[in-house]
């Protein structure tokens, strides 16, 4: 046998475990990681260029490590589409969301405390908590998905987290969380400990509802997490971001890295700032794109979580996996997150999506 990882003397709660993602498989219609299918636009890519050119001369000294205009730009556009009136200093960036959440995690989790989210839920949450000792508690949803809140609340009186989790809209079953249930679980974590509550709203800007960001006002342990991702179509850029009382900009801080975000990320997420307009033109498609899908998928006779994000859960199968293989088998990916009947599928350009609906309206009629 050859010398692997448990040869080493890793941490205990890392032994036997598997590294997070998705298959990285190559075939024609990939529609498994809520990716946006659309490639910048090519003025935006000159854009970049130029402004990535222009860093690249200072490459030799490290980078602005408060990334000041780049939150100051930032803090305009959730300034701008959420009509709450947030600045630099209620703004901190990092090398994507995932990142956001390990920092918020490293500062107001680790050892000896807990965090919880309400399962099924973006499971990175719970592997970032145990990447930073935290322990995980898993809570409750409601057959239907939405939040349980006579449970979570109880969940939550009984364990008194430190973090607790709201993903709005949920990842991978796409379901918003109302306004009045994440006030709900704020005043329940407060009264529990009190605790941070992080509302990851990485696909807000696909939602039918508004962001929650104007109910950081008054409430300093409210966080909420965004990336460009997704609604900007830069998963490849790697950048995350939250808005939460300046507080908690300077918590994060103490547990950042040293010039964590590159001269060069910074550059390319400025240029694309500057393109927000258009950028946000291609999440109206999706959106549209999105309904397609629900309502077709419903005409097939599928069962469809509603959605609020850039993918649609679809059920119901006795095997699911069996069934992801078997739309693989005709040339698309979608995500199979391990919940127990139902599969996930990222809306895409309008080909790739007739091209996964032929591949279900075909299963269909093989199984009648
Ligand atoms: N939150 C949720 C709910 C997500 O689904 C994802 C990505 N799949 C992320 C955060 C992380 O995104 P990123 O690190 O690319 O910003």
């Amino acid at each position: 046998m050859s010398f692997g990882i448990d040869d080493l003397p890793v941490r205990d709660e890392l032994r036997g475990k598997s590294p997070y993602g998705a298959p990285q498989l190559d075939v024609p219609v990939r529609l498994n990681t809520n990716e946006n299918p659309y490639p910048l636009p090519e003025p935006l890519v000159e854009r970049i260029a130029e402004r990535v050119r222009e860093a690249a001369r200072n490459l030799n000294r490290y980078p602005d490590r408060d990334a000041v205009e780049l939150r100051t730009r930032l803090a305009e556009y959730l300034t701008d589409t959420s009509g709450h009136q947030v600045g630099l200093a209620n703004v901190w960036a990092a090398n994507g969301s995932n990142e956001v959440i390990q920092q918020l995690l490293q500062t107001f989790g680790g050892p000896g405390r807990t965090a919880i989210g309400f399962e099924p839920s973006y499971s990175m949450h719970g592997l970032i908590a145990r990447g930073t000792g935290t322990g995980w508690i898993s809570g409750p949803r409601n057959e239907d998905f939405t939040i349980d809140l006579a449970a979570a609340e109880k969940a939550i009186a009984e364990n008194r987290p430190d973090v607790v989790f709201v993903t709005t809209p949920n990842n991978p079953t796409g379901t918003a969380v109302p306004p009045e249930t994440v006030l709900a679980l704020y005043e329940a974590a407060q009264a529990a400990k009190p605790s941070m509550v992080v509302v990851d709203e990485a696909y807000i800007e696909f939602s039918h509802g508004d962001s929650l960001l104007p109910l950081i006002e008054g409430r300093p342990n409210l966080v909420v997490s965004r990336t460009m991702s997704k609604a900007f179509g830069a998963a490849g850029l790697r950048l995350g971001y939250l808005a939460a009382h300046p507080a908690v900009v300077d918590a994060v801080q103490l547990v950042r890295l040293p010039y964590h975000l590159s001269a060069i990320t910074q550059a390319t997420a400025l240029a694309a700032l500057e393109h927000t307009k258009t950028l946000l033109g291609y999440v109206e498609q999706l959106k549209a794109e999105r309904d397609r899908l629900v309502s077709e998928l419903l005409a097939t006779g599928y069962e469809v979580t509603a959605s609020d994000a850039n993918f649609v859960q679809f059920g119901r199968f006795d095997d699911a996996h069996a069934v992801w293989q078997q739309i693989l088998d005709r040339g698309v990916l979608v995500r199979d997150n391990g919940v127990p009947g139902w599969l996930r599928v990222t809306a895409g350009t309008p080909e790739e999506n007739d091209a996964f609906l032929d591949a279900v309206r075909q299963l269909k009629k093989e199984q009648s």
